[in-house]
């Protein structure tokens, strides 16, 4: 099992890469999943948790479940099985059950410790490393949620073996955005190799974990470089809120989100033609959708001051600067995103 450390002063912790060793804690545990990891993995993380009781919390399965009265029910949970603040919460699922393990546990009696078990690629790359938690509402996605930076992280890829493909996509899709924003050189691995083949998806999720890593360590509350890594989600959040929660996946989302940002990009002279096609190719390989249509531009733009890098009235967009580079531009007028939103009309 390789380890990773993200450095953080005493908020520092590692995150584990390989077959999941086992998991000690002098406390309670309570474990959060949803019926279909639970189904599949329960029993395998159960045999490899110490701890003075061990419980299972079990919330619905899916982003349209991503809600406030979710985490309530993990804290109900919490409460009826009189954890205190020395007891320990897993998340034990992809990105929802982990976001939410996250704020559950954050505003529990104030605040205790949770671990990630990610079982998404997603999550595995990019959702369970950095402490970014929270859930969505109805005025859009993840607006409720705080920092709590998680105990440790476990990365087993076994669980990756169960993963639809649409899913695997949609991990891809965060791959991909992260050699676009970080490692040129990465991204030339991803042209060459193939995800699909065992040993090259280890050494590429090794890759980004080291690169998130880096990144929170240098900027852990997203006052600047970390808001790179939310290329393709300024409009990927608004195509996941237009067309409903779950009806794309949320990869999905960031991968024609970053479509819509290289389009910017190279408007403005920041990416060549050629790069942003070699980006829709290189996601197009994996099954990830590329092309969102748009019903009305005026709505789409003005969901974009529902994110929550629009700061003043003013939307911060993120754009790949070349392959391997990143720009942020809040100076944009109206008629020129407008204009590049129209490109994606029927
Ligand atoms: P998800 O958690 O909904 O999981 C996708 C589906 O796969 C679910 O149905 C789940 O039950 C199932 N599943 C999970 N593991 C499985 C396995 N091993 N085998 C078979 N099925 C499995 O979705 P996701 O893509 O993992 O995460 C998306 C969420 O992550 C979004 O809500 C997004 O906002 C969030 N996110 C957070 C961060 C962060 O920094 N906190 C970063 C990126 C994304």
């Amino acid at each position: 099992m390789k380890k990773i450390e993200i450095e953080l002063n005493e908020r520092s912790y590692p995150i584990h890469l390989g077959t999941m060793e086992c998991l000690e804690h002098a406390g309670a545990v309570l474990v959060v999943t949803n019926p279909k990891v639970g189904g599949l993995y329960l029993s395998y993380v159960l045999g490899r948790i110490r701890a003075r009781e061990v419980f299972v919390c079990t919330i619905p399965d899916g982003e349209a479940y991503k809600t406030l009265e979710s985490v309530e029910m993990i804290l109900e949970s919490a409460f009826n099985h009189r954890l205190d603040r020395k007891s320990l919460m897993i998340a034990l699922g992809g990105g929802v059950i982990g976001d939410m393990v996250g704020f559950a546990s954050g505003i529990f009696q104030r605040g205790i410790g949770f671990v990630q078990i990610p079982t998404t690629l997603l999550s595995q790359v990019d959702a369970s490393v950095g402490g970014k938690t929270g859930v969505n509402n109805a005025f859009g996605k993840n607006l409720i949620g705080l920092f709590h930076q998680p105990k440790a992280v476990y990365i087993d890829p076994l669980f990756l073996k169960s993963l639809p493909p649409r899913e695997f996509g949609a991990g891809v899709a965060e791959i991909v955005k992260m050699a676009v924003t970080f490692d040129r050189e990465f991204f030339e691995e991803l042209e060459r190799g193939d995800l699909r083949d065992h040993s090259f998806l280890l050494e590429g999720i090794e890759r980004c974990v080291k690169i998130k890593a880096r990144v929170v360590a240098m900027d852990e509350r997203e006052q600047g470089i970390r808001a790179a890594l939310n290329y393709g989600h300024t409009f990927g959040h608004v195509i996941e809120h237009e067309s409903g929660y779950g009806h794309y996946l949320h990869g999905e989302a960031v991968g024609m989100g970053m479509v819509m940002a290289n389009t910017l990009a190279c408007g403005l002279g920041l990416l060549k033609e050629s790069e942003a096609e070699r980006i829709e190719k290189l996601l197009a390989r994996y099954g990830i959708p590329t092309r969102y249509t748009i019903g009305d531009v005026e709505r789409f733009y003005d969901l974009f001051f529902l994110d929550k890098k629009s700061e003043n009235q003013k939307i911060k967009f993120i754009l790949p600067e070349g392959i391997g580079g990143v720009a942020f531009r809040d100076d944009l007028s109206k008629s020129m995103v407008l204009s590049v939103l129209e490109a994606f009309c029927d």
